[in-house]
């Protein structure tokens, strides 16, 4: 149970406190353990109004109106664990596998390329078919003819020589979530045989290679609690990621957490607020999960400080399989066809959708353009 205060009314002793610690983020500061526990333990529905104004303002000042498009091509749903809350875990056998060979990956990103795409994300379950040589190859191909456009993968834990060969061969970027930075949540999430040491050896290496690095985790996920949230937010602060994905935790009806309830979408907009002033410069999507969990969602998390949008470029017989939770929005939103409806959102948030390659402001000339 995670902000529990959150429909409770404050004292406004205790908002005045509330916001002395947002201000503090605001202004730069860290913030310790402590002051983060205070800060979600007593977060109340009145102060997020004024956390996503704060939120909004840093975004502006760093990347002013732009939110940056990026096309995701879901490219297998095999996956070799079996993460307790994943609907593409290995163990779902009531779920259609596929997996695109490379020239099905190449069609779909030369599609999008002219249709305006300066990033593609590689997204999939840990699918072994996509060995570090075919992945060379892919890479090498697509870095060739499309040399302006940023690669970005999303394949699980892979070994450090794995990552560097493939940041060689012209990827750019690099998302995996951490899930969660508290060791026994994590292992409230995975087996025993995925460990959080792991995980966060993985995203030391990732930056340490050059990549462009992406951490993130689940809002309202099973068994998080304000502590574990407060691990989070601690480890966004030192690792400072130059991408954060959040979204809420939705349930799925063929994995072992299939009683648990989805997050609450006013909480993933508060995480979403505080990201963006712990990582002013990071650059934060509105993700899937928050769109499928709430028709504004999208709106709303413009407002709370993200900036990037992912559409979803698989093709639509493939996409339904591509189910990390039930009731994805995989049809018609997130997707090439409804750019329109993603368009005027971003101009409702009084922002401007923008398709250039959208690099972390550190990295305007990313070494592998
Ligand atoms: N295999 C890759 C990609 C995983 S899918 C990897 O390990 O990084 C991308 C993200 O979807 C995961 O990191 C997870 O945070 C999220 N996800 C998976 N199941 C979910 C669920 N039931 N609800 C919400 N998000 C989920």
């Amino acid at each position: 149970m995670i902000l529990n205060n959150y429909y409770n009314l404050n004292s406004s002793n205790t908002n005045e406190r509330i916001k002395t610690l947002i201000n503090n983020l605001d202004n730069g500061l860290n913030l310790s353990k402590d002051q983060f526990l205070d800060l979600l333990n007593n977060f109340n529905y009145e102060l997020l109004p004024y956390i996503q104004d704060l939120a909004f303002k840093k975004r502006k000042a760093v990347y002013h109106d732009s939110v940056y498009i990026r096309g995701l091509i879901e490219i297998s749903n095999y996956c070799k664990n079996n993460c307790y809350y994943c609907g593409i875990r290995k163990n779902n056998d009531d779920l259609e596998r596929y997996r695109y060979n490379k020239n099905e990956i190449y069609q779909i990103v030369d599609y999008a390329y002219h249709n305006g795409y300066k990033t593609i994300v590689l997204q999939g379950g840990e699918d072994d078919y996509y060995s570090d040589d075919l992945l060379i190859e892919i890479l090498t191909y697509l870095r060739s003819n499309y040399p302006d456009l940023a690669l970005t993968l999303s394949l699980g834990e892979r070994s450090y020589e794995s990552y560097y060969k493939l940041y060689q061969a012209g990827a750019n970027r690099y998302l995996l979530r951490h899930e969660s930075a508290s060791a026994e949540h994590y292992s409230k999430l995975h087996p025993q045989e995925m460990k959080l040491t792991t995980r966060i050896n993985c995203l030391n290496d990732l930056k340490t290679i050059g990549y462009q690095t992406g951490a993130g985790l689940m809002v309202g996920s099973p068994y998080q609690t304000n502590n574990d949230l407060v691990d989070d937010l601690l480890f966004l602060q030192s690792f400072q990621p130059e991408m954060i994905g959040i979204g809420p935790y939705l349930n799925h009806p063929k994995t072992p957490f299939k009683s648990f309830n989805n997050g609450d979408i006013n909480h993933v907009l508060v995480i979403y607020a505080l990201a963006r002033l712990i990582c002013p410069e990071a650059l934060i999507p509105s993700t899937t999960a928050t769109s499928s969990l709430a028709s504004d969602g999208r709106y709303r998390a413009l407002q709370s400080g993200c900036n990037v949008i992912m559409i979803n470029l698989s093709l639509l017989d493939k996409r339904k399989n591509y189910s990390l939770y039930a009731n994805k929005t995989y049809v018609g939103d997130e997707s090439q066809e409804y750019l329109s409806l993603i368009k005027a959102d971003i101009e409702k948030a009084h922002l401007k959708i923008n398709f250039a390659v959208g690099n972390h402001i550190t990295r305007e000339v990313d070494n592998n353009e």
